[in-house]
């Protein structure tokens, strides 16, 4: 798994939830898929006069989640920019092309209204379910910074085996300290609550 088959599994879902930040600071999310992709970035349309555009003019942060019929969860994280100037027609006409029936929504010169934006920097998670034990891994595009989640056994370990009784992945060695494999890791927290002596430490980042 790497960066570029996580963009080629949002190309085969096709629409995708994209979540932004609007002006008041609350989440608001909708289904995009006037998308292009290339192997390290992707382009998606809409119109100026939407809310959605003006989250992203405004803020720029966004999420872009998929779940695909193999029970994969891929989520990016990134900032979305307007393409370029001198390179917004080229983009809108690869998109109207790929997209057919954008055509049918804009038709004509209507879709002179739309505006593309580009991802080139971000960070992705993959997480598969449907394997055993569970799989996860974070890639970046571009300069995406990838942030740690999850939870580490730090030096405080003493040893006594809870943890992995508590484990529904069986994903700790034991060793001087304790280890998580970290692409097993289901990032519950079973650990966290049962160590005796608090010796497991929550890593930064939501889920
Ligand atoms: S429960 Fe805590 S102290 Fe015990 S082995 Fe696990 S991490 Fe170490
Ligand atoms: S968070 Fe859950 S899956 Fe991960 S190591 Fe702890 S108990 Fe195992």
């Amino acid at each position: 798994m790497n960066a570029e088959i996580c963009l080629k599994k949002l190309q085969y879902v096709g629409v995708l939830a994209f979540a932004t930040v609007d002006s008041q600071g609350n989440p608001q999310i909708r289904n995009i898929s006037a998308i292009h992709y290339e192997p390290d970035a992707l382009y998606f349309f809409t119109a100026r006069g939407k809310d959605f555009c003006r989250e992203l003019l405004e803020d720029g942060r966004v999420q872009i989640l998929a779940y695909t019929r193999y029970k994969e969860m891929i989520r990016l994280s990134a900032k979305a920019l307007p393409a370029p100037r001198d390179e917004q027609d080229h983009w809108i006409e690869k998109i109207f092309q790929e997209q057919p029936y954008l055509a049918n929504v804009y038709p004509g010169n209507t879709r002179e209204i739309g505006i593309v934006f580009e991802i080139r920097d971000g960070a992705i998670e993959y997480f598969n379910l449907g394997v055993r034990p569970i799989f996860r891994e974070s890639y970046t595009i571009g300069q995406g910074n990838a942030t740690l989640k999850g939870y580490q056994i730090t030096e405080d370990c003493i040893g006594c085996g809870t943890c992995i009784e508590h484990c529904p992945q069986g994903c700790i060695e034991a060793g001087q300290p304790y280890r998580i494999q970290q692409e097993h890791c289901l990032h519950r927290g079973s650990c966290f609550e049962q160590c005796p002596v608090s010796a497991v430490k929550r890593l930064g980042g939501r889920e």
